[in-house]
């Protein structure tokens, strides 16, 4: 069933009784040419272009608890290409020109907003860091503008400009970054993929890999064992645990981000906003809420909520930068796992062992790599080869020192 402004008036005089599911709940076949593990934004835009792109039959998602039930239902659906490095620009560019188009390509209302975000500067050095940052992305073909402070007052007349410890100089701006709704970007990839054949199968736990002389003949789950040719597993936060279960030790950590959400407002924020002086970042919902979070937990957890010290840092980042905040009340607050890595960048690679492989390692800002990651690892799974975005995010880069440092941190996962 294709959706539609039609469909909707056709629906509305009818009674709505015309709409089906949007996928079929499906249960496991005896076996599969390709078996993704995780149902999350990634797991399905794999399983969606292996079938879409790549044109790949007989293939399955397997989901320990429901579709969206991860991070991909749990971030602050900021998207963007703001990277500095070679080895992420690209990708996180492909990522955007697939998000501008990626509702006319599955059909589906996920509400891609390009408000454009800015990140403020509050010294001479940080401009300069944000000149270079803003000139090799558009080197690379994206869009990047360099704000003065009273450009950034005309747009936001509310920020601590006067009376502020740290003072705002002006902003990166890039004007085709923005929010995209989240839980609709896994409804609208497991829609597509479904609509492909792809079998998505919810409730169904990884919890072991059958190997036969060095390759994978498929997966233990809580519903049976499953034959597969190839496995891909994307599980962000529990990539770790999992890769365990097939005698992996992965360069990563988890940790638990928090995200927080206000009452409702009047509209106050158009964009997205990152302080400088601190970790602090806010938008506003087409529902008024003041959608903000900040840094992560910083202790290793597979817990799915936080704890109050973040919370209380997060609260002081938000009122030095809007001192009007301190009015606001808080509706919600939530957390999700973070698969860290020691670089802070991404791993989309095969594994020693054959048919088995990995993406993961997304940090807290694998959503807006959603559609190019699903896109890369659906090449690797259906070709053997990486594909051209994506050629840098290998495991044998921390072993040849090719570190992908965005932050210049280190090997400290808490730190990316
Ligand atoms: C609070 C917060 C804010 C964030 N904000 C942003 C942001 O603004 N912009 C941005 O780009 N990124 C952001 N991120 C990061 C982003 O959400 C993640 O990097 C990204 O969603 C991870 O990929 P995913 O969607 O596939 O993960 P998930 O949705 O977590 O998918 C992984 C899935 O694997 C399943 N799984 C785990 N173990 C098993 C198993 N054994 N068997 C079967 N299935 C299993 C899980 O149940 C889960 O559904 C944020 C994250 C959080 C928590």
């Amino acid at each position: 069933m294709r959706y539609s402004g039609f469909r909707v008036i056709r629906e509305a005089l009818t009674g709505h009784k015309g709409w089906g599911p949007a996928w079929r709940d499906a249960t496991p076949q005896a076996s599969y040419d390709y078996i993704i593990v995780g149902g999350g934004g990634h797991g399905l835009a794999t399983a969606y272009y292996l079938a879409k792109e790549f044109k790949q039959a007989r293939i399955a998602l397997v989901e320990k608890g429901w579709i969206g039930g991860g991070n991909v239902g749990r971030n602050t659906t900021i998207i963007r290409s703001n990277y500095l490095l070679d080895g992420n620009e690209p990708f996180y560019e492909f990522s955007l020109k697939l998000w501008e188009g990626l509702e006319q390509d599955f059909n589906y209302n996920a509400m891609v907003s390009q408000r454009g975000i800015i990140n403020l500067y509050h010294t001479d050095a940080q401009r300069d860091a944000y000149t270079r940052r803003g000139n090799a992305m558009i080197l690379h073909g994206a869009d990047a503008e360099l704000l003065n402070r009273d450009q950034v007052r005309a747009m936001y007349p509310f920020l601590n400009f006067d009376n502020a410890r740290f003072p705002i100089k002006g902003a990166l701006m890039q004007r085709r970054g923005g929010t995209v709704r989240h839980d609709a970007v896994a409804w609208g990839y497991a829609r597509g993929a479904s609509d492909r054949g792809v079998d998505i199968i919810q409730n169904c736990e990884v919890t072991g890999f059958r190997r036969e002389g060095g390759r994978v003949t498929g997966i233990e789950t809580s519903r049976g064992f499953i034959g597969a040719k190839k496995i891909g597993v994307a599980v962000a936060g529990s990539s770790s645990k999992v890769m365990a279960a097939a005698d992996m030790r992965l360069p990563m950590e988890s940790h638990v981000l928090q995200a927080f959400v206000s009452e409702g407002l009047k509209p106050v924020i158009d964009g997205v906003m990152t302080y400088g002086a601190g970790h602090f970042y806010v938008s506003q919902s087409d529902k008024g809420g003041l959608v903000f979070g900040g840094d992560i937990d910083g202790y290793n957890s597979y817990a799915q909520r936080g704890n109050m010290p973040v919370v209380e840092d997060v609260a002081e980042g938000g009122m030095s930068l809007m001192p009007m905040i301190g009015r606001a009340r808080l509706l919600r607050s939530w957390g999700g796992i973070m698969d860290m890595s020691m670089d802070g960048s991404p791993i989309i690679d095969k594994t020693d062992i054959e048919g088995l492989y990995f993406n993961g390692g997304w940090c807290y800002g694998g959503f807006k790599a959603t559609p190019a990651s699903g896109w890369c690892f659906a090449h690797l799974l259906a070709t053997g080869n990486p594909h051209p975005t994506a050629t840098a995010y290998r495991f044998d880069r921390f072993r040849k020192g090719l570190m992908i440092d965005e932050k210049g941190q280190g090997a400290q996962p808490n730190l990316h």
